[in-house]
């Protein structure tokens, strides 16, 4: 066994496991059937989370992804659709699940380099009322996407756009504490242009599971539905929901940690010979790996324990940093991705 070789987990924010002081406050929690609303620290953790987003009412669910869905099936009904870019996750990377299981119909319009849509590109796919047509119900955006904050000023005009033409608006806000910290604004400022908002709470702020589902009380009842219909209706999860209130408490400041161990991270790659390295906003990097290297790149990377996502033959990938890697441990990954190409 390799026990000897330390692990640096960059592939995401995701692996983050619960400290010892998350785990005491989950021990500690008070507890009761949510599905009949007895659960006293899930219901701390909803009203916190809309309290901090600004919004009359918050869901507890397990997942980001089943907190996008049930955004979307509150929003849209059988046979609506939603505007949403090609690289969304509540497009891209969630199943399909909108159209399965919501038979919501999505309108994907491509993301620019900075994440955005054009407005113009927005404007052009809200369909008349038209019987030929799905009716074009929601605009969804996600900010951070990609790591990248989308400008304020954008969100504004694009939100406004959709209001114009009677749409209601969605944010997948799972990283939207990556995007405040940086910009050193209230999350609330970010959340306001957006009818409802999703947060995760297990990726940079390191809970072991949870997503709240944040809107207008009407909304978040319907949403309540839904969560049942979907199984996410959970019994004494409060022992769960105590991560997310500790998390809130003592991860969200320590965000910008994880955004200057990323900039140092991009700097020493970026000296690397022939990466080419995506200066990040926040806590993920991109670098492109010339192909005649990259899978060896890849291959010394894992042997010396250093763990990053890989795709497209290994000449692109995608470096998270989080709590559970800290300056030392992004000072290590630089001396073990500098030696491959000492040795070359
Ligand atoms: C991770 C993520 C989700 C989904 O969260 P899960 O808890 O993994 O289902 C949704 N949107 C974005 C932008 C994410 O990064």
């Amino acid at each position: 066994m390799s026990a000897a070789v330390l692990q640096y987990d960059f592939r995401s924010d995701t692996v983050t496991r619960p400290s010892p002081a998350m785990r005491a406050a989950m021990a500690a929690a008070e507890v009761g059937d949510d599905v009949f609303g007895d659960d006293p620290t899930v219901k701390r953790l909803e009203q916190q989370v809309a309290e901090r987003l600004g919004k009359e009412a918050g869901l507890y669910v397990p997942s980001g992804t089943q907190s996008n869905l049930i955004a979307l099936m509150a929003h849209c009904e059988r046979g609506d659709e939603y505007i949403v870019g090609q690289q969304a996750h509540c497009y891209r990377w969630e199943a399909g699940g909108a159209a399965v299981l919501g038979s919501i119909q999505p309108q994907p319009l491509a993301n620019q380099p900075d994440g955005t849509l054009l407005l113009a590109d927005i404007e052009a796919n809200i369909k008349p009322d038209d019987p030929h047509y799905a009716r074009t119900r929601l605009l969804a955006l996600e900010n951070t996407i990609g790591g990248k904050i989308l400008p304020q000023t954008y969100v504004e005009a694009a939100t406004a756009l959709a209001r114009r033409h009677s749409l209601s608006c969605h944010l997948d806000g799972a990283r939207v504490f990556n995007a405040a910290v940086a910009q050193g604004v209230p999350v609330e400022t970010l959340a306001r242009p957006f009818d409802t908002v999703s947060v995760c709470l297990s990726k940079g702020l390191g809970a072991p599971i949870g997503s709240v589902l944040v809107g207008p009380a009407a909304l978040i009842a319907k949403g309540r539905r839904l969560r049942k219909m979907l199984g996410g209706g959970l019994r004494q999860v409060g022992i769960l929901a105590a991560a997310g209130l500790y998390a809130l408490e003592h991860n969200v400041e320590r965000l910008a940690d994880d955004h200057a161990n990323a900039q140092a991270l991009a700097q020493g790659l970026a000296k690397l010979p022939g990466l080419k390295v995506t200066p990040p906003d926040t806590n993920i990097i991109f670098v492109e790996v010339p192909a005649d290297i990259a899978p060896a790149f890849a291959e010394h990377l894992a042997q010396h324990g250093v763990k990053v996502t890989s795709a497209y033959g290994a000449t692109r990938q995608r470096w998270v940093t989080h709590l559970d890697v800290d300056r030392a441990a992004v000072e290590q990954a630089l001396l073990v991705a500098s030696r491959f190409f000492a040795n070359r």
